[in-house]
């Protein structure tokens, strides 16, 4: 899937994010990466099996009012 040189991180990397964007639609707030995970832009993430990976900023608020 990606040509880049050198190859993005594959979705399972911890560095994912740092694959560059094929899709990006900023009026709808997500981005496509070349590696299949979609990006939103509360740094929340859909990764290419359908697992959805939640913003750190969701996170730390669950765990600060957990
Ligand atoms: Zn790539």
């Amino acid at each position: 899937m990606c040509e880049h040189q050198p190859r993005c991180p594959p979705a399972g990397a911890p560095d994912r994010d740092a694959a560059r964007v094929v899709t990006a639609h900023p009026e709808q707030g997500w981005s496509l990466l070349c590696n299949g995970v979609v990006v939103f832009d509360d740094d929340g993430e859909i990764l290419p099996d359908g697992r959805i990976v939640d913003s750190p900023r969701t996170l730390q608020f669950v765990v600060c009012t957990a």
